[in-house]
């Protein structure tokens, strides 16, 4: 059964690059009835903080990317990673190494003066225990010296590093702490990981990483080292190009299934398929439709999908998520009778609304109580029909039956004994309705606000 697994550093905000690895991670277990867990990697303690952990959860919790079993932290795993490091001591395939930080600079500055590589060699990988010293010293992996380790990669190909290239890579400090390298190796065999999808910035560990599963015996992953996220201009994607942080995206107002879709696009393709749902994402995700090359981020084409998805989202889903949005940017929640209108409202807002932010745009007019504040706009609209006219119409809505076709011919017979049209008119019935010139059709809006509340704001206006 496949095992994945995203293994952030709880070390600040959660990247879009992070959502996006867990997201492949997720799809791949998920369309193989596979497990998808979460493991912190939390070992540096400097860096560190629960803030950070906080934001990753809350960033997956939105995208929707449930994982399996309990939060692995990596720190309190550090008495297991030590173990293994004195395993591969007891078997002679790792060694103590009483350098200095001092001996270790002069031997760099010996090899850089005579031209040589400045890896460093331990003198005590072949020493005799019985000359050791009592005195700290690190364990070191006696890495291979010859030949050379190949990482067959499932994006990447077969990459190949020649082994006179790989020092001893040192397992546990002098202080008894494990590094971060044999740290992941151990957590994710114990975790049972069977393939570790993550960004290309982790290739060069991965050759490292394989000394510890030769060592050990364990079955290597299968890797897919992905290509990192760019920006427009080609570059690794930063602060520069706009938000890199998934809770942004979160209060820019996006849609989750919108944000899962563009991630997904992101550096992986099916064919020409640019929208599909979750399901279809995750029957179609694989390896192989991962590109060699970073995709670059286009937050148009992001806009674009969100769009399609809210248009395409149930009312009910759309309603609850809107709410989420409101909690997330600080946002009073809708009182129920806000909410109400806005479920009578939602199917003339979810067409050509981007984000939440545009569709509650839109539902203005249905959020909004008595008296409308006109902005300027429909300050502007108001002031292009006399008076009389918004008054002179409010009889004939008391009698119209209220539906679309007879409020269409109500108003288009209305405008023809004005001497004008019914184009005239919409601009100040929605400043009347909703106090802006944006708004959901004149039709749309009455039947969504009802007779009276329809009659009261036009009234109002032409007071
Ligand atoms: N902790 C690493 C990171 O946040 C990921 C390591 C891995 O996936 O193996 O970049």
């Amino acid at each position: 059964p496949v095992v994945t697994r995203i293994a952030p550093s709880p070390t600040g905000y959660m990247h879009i690059g992070t959502a996006r690895t867990a997201l492949f991670n997720w799809l791949y277990a998920r369309g193989r009835g596979g497990r998808f867990l979460l493991r912190i990697e939390d070992t540096d303690r400097t860096r560190s903080t629960p803030e950070a952990t906080a934001a990753i959860l809350q960033g997956l919790a939105w995208l929707g990317l449930d994982h399996d079993g309990e939060v692995v932290s990596q720190f309190e795993r550090s008495d297991r990673h030590a173990e293994v490091a004195h395993q591969l001591l007891a078997e002679g395939k790792a060694y103590k190494c009483f350098s200095t930080q001092d001996e270790i600079a002069a031997f760099r500055d010996a090899a850089r003066a005579e031209g040589r590589s400045t890896l460093f060699r331990s003198p005590w990988r072949d020493a005799d225990p019985s000359t050791h010293p009592d005195a700290p010293h690190a364990i070191r992996i006696k890495a291979p010296q010859d030949g050379t380790t190949v990482i067959r990669d499932r994006v990447q190909g077969d990459v190949t590093i020649r082994n006179d290239q790989l020092d001893d890579m040192i397992l546990l400090r002098s202080d008894g702490t494990p590094v971060y390298m044999l740290a992941v190796v151990v957590d994710d065999h114990d975790m049972g990981v069977t393939h570790v999808i993550r960004g290309d910035d982790h290739l060069n560990n991965a050759a490292r990483q394989m000394m510890i599963y030769d060592a050990m015996g364990w079955d290597v992953p299968v890797w897919a080292h992905i290509p990192l996220i760019h920006g427009p201009d080609g570059k690794k994607m930063s602060k520069r190009h706009g938000a890199t942080g998934v809770d942004e995206y979160q209060k820019m107002g996006y849609p989750a299934a919108g944000m899962r879709n563009y991630l997904t696009r992101l550096g992986w393709s099916h064919g020409d398929d640019e929208y599909f749902t979750d399901e279809q994402a995750r029957d179609w995700f694989d390896l192989d439709g991962i590109g060699k090359s970073p995709a670059r981020f286009d937050v148009k084409k992001l806009e674009n999908l969100c769009g399609r998805h809210i248009a395409d989202a149930e009312d009910a889903a759309l309603q609850q998520e809107i709410g989420a949005y409101l909690a997330a940017t600080g946002q009073p929640a809708l009182t129920t009778r806000q909410a109400q209108r806005l479920a009578d409202a939602m199917y003339c807002l979810k067409d050509r609304a981007r984000t939440f932010p545009e569709l509650l745009e839109k539902a203005h007019f249905a959020l909004t109580d008595r008296p409308i504040e006109p902005d300027g706009k429909a300050q502007q609209a108001l002031q292009t029909v006399s008076d009389g006219i918004l008054s002179e119409l409010t009889p004939r809505l008391q009698t119209a039956s209220w539906t679309r076709d007879d409020l269409d011919a109500t108003l288009g017979a209305f405008a023809e004994e004005k001497g004008t049209k019914f184009g005239k008119l919409a601009g100040p019935l929605r400043a009347a309705l909703a106090g802006r010139a944006v708004t959901p059709s004149v039709f749309d809006m009455m039947l969504v606000l009802g007779r009276d509340e329809t009659v009261a704001r036009l009234q109002d206006a032409a007071a």
